[in-house]
């Protein structure tokens, strides 16, 4: 009876360890994912840039915030309409691409 206890613990544990593992490489596959899509290689022909592309948020936070302050539907309207993301060269400040 004890050894069929030892067993299960030791068969619940593997299980445990191996989602955890599983989720740590599942993880890693969309950060590598993530880092691959921010990769660029500058259009600009003066500039040849290859790398991390530079991601600003579009819109302005302070811009939404201070609508959000004093008339709060504009401003939750402004969050919604400016999101997404603009990325840019780091080198020459080139845009490349933006996605919502
Ligand atoms: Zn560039």
């Amino acid at each position: 009876m004890q050894m069929q206890e030892f067993i299960t613990l030791i068969v619940l544990v593997a299980i445990f360890y191996f989602m955890y593992a599983y989720n740590k490489s599942q993880k890693a596959k969309r950060a590598e994912a993530e880092r691959i899509r921010k990769t660029i290689i500058c259009p600009n022909v003066n500039c040849g840039y290859t790398g991390a592309a530079k991601k600003t948020a579009r819109g302005s936070t302070a811009v939404g915030l201070i609508l959000c302050l004093f008339f709060l539907l504009p401003g939750i309207i402004y969050f919604v309409m400016r999101g997404g993301y603009r990325y840019s060269c780091p080198r020459c400040g080139y845009q490349i691409r933006a996605d919502n």
